[in-house]
């Protein structure tokens, strides 16, 4: 479902509610759209627009409620749809699966937050309104170059969860250090065959160690590692965007972050500090940064300087100025990134197998040389 969308009429990204106020129904039954004039629905289906690949056509859809207790269960949202009612999204939209996009699709929503990070971004985005420094439609504009990008550093993913296994095993073999194995070892009684093992697997691969060194993984840290299982299960076979291509600009954007809070030490952001690995829950300010630096062709100075600008105005007196902000450009980064690792390390001399019956033969090979040698002494 795609929960805002952008009108070209009222030149900003709306939910339902909000575009049907625009439109002069103030509180419309949320739970039957359906019988606001036909009108009505012509207008949205002409005017109203994906925030991200742009496509026309939008119906609304009204929200669904439990029969008995009349709980609301899901808020009324935006379809688009292909006449043979399939997503009329471009595969590469983050709103192409329609029916799971928050499983893709990170935004942040300022009306139902109460994080104390988004409050303070909340109120800047809305001061940036006010100030007219952008608008909502720099907001999209940003979306869309974000689309852009996507379509044009766009592969299809071909990495078996195997690969993530060996590519996670390979980094954790970077601290064994040892001696290159030597036949008389076998002649320690409970030598350690598979401490023996791994050693020799990461000497046999230290190219491959190179190239996972490289980059910033997602291999590591149980959370990244999780995730990018799960991305590689659910994308698997499908056109992804290679986010490296914004590495340049998360690193600035993190940097700019960084100087939000230490450097500014704004009220209820100091103790936090993203780093290249961990946003903490600072995805809003992380949004709002690459916001800054988008309008500001990615310079930091200028984009710091603005930034306190900001800081230094009076409180927005229209806090629902700018109600959106997409966190796309950098969702699931290291995911993403450790993904395109693998897929370099799947292009090097690879052989899919388990890593555990990988190791079983290199002990087997280790154990064959100490016996031949054994057997020609
Ligand atoms: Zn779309």
């Amino acid at each position: 479902m795609t929960k805002t969308a952008f009108s070209s009429e009222f030149q900003g990204e709306f939910d339902v509610e909000q575009l049907l106020a625009h439109l002069g129904y103030e509180n419309p039954n949320i739970t039957d759209l359906s019988s606001l004039p036909k009108e009505v629905h012509d207008r949205i289906t002409q005017t109203v627009v994906c925030p991200s690949c742009g496509v026309s056509g939008a119906i609304i859809v009204s929200a669904s409620c439990a029969k008995k207790t009349r709980k609301i269960l899901s808020q009324p949202h935006f379809r688009f749809f292909s006449t043979d009612r399939q997503s009329s999204h471009d595969p590469l939209c983050d709103f192409y699966h329609e029916h799971d996009s928050a499983q893709y699709c990170r935004s942040v929503d300022f009306r139902s937050t109460k994080n104390a990070a988004t409050l303070i971004v909340r109120d800047l985005v809305c001061k940036g309104i006010e100030h007219h420094i952008f608008s909502q439609k720099t907001i999209r504009e940003m979306r869309q170059w974000f689309f852009e990008k996507r379509k044009s550093h766009s592969f299809v993913l071909d990495i078996p969860s195997e690969l993530i296994e060996w590519c996670s095993f390979l980094l954790e073999c970077t601290h064994i250090t040892g001696v290159t194995f030597q036949p008389i070892f076998g002649e320690i009684p409970n030598f350690n065959w598979e401490e023996a093992a791994k050693y020799h697997l990461s000497q046999a691969n230290a190219s491959q160690i190179e190239i996972l060194r490289s980059g910033w993984a997602g291999f590591s840290k149980k959370n990244h590692l999780s995730r990018t299982y799960q991305l590689a299960k659910q994308f698997q076979n499908q056109l992804v965007f290679n986010a490296t291509a914004l590495s340049k600009e998360y690193r600035t954007t993190i940097e700019l972050t960084n100087f939000f809070t230490k450097a500014l030490r704004v009220r209820g952001l100091k103790f936090i500090y993203p780093t290249i690995g961990y946003l903490g829950n600072m995805e809003s300010l992380v949004a709002f940064c690459g916001l800054l630096l988008f309008i500001n062709n990615w310079n930091i100075e200028k984009s710091a300087s603005l930034a306190i600008k900001l800081m230094l105005e009076n409180p927005a007196q229209d806090q629902l100025a700018g109600n959106i902000i997409g966190l796309d450009p950098f969702y699931d980064f290291h995911a993403w990134s450790a993904l395109m690792l693998a897929k370099k390390v799947n292009d090097s001399q690879y052989t899919n197998a388990p890593v555990l019956e990988k190791l079983e033969q290199a002990q087997s090979e280790l154990r064959k040389m100490h016996e031949r040698w054994k057997y020609n002494s």
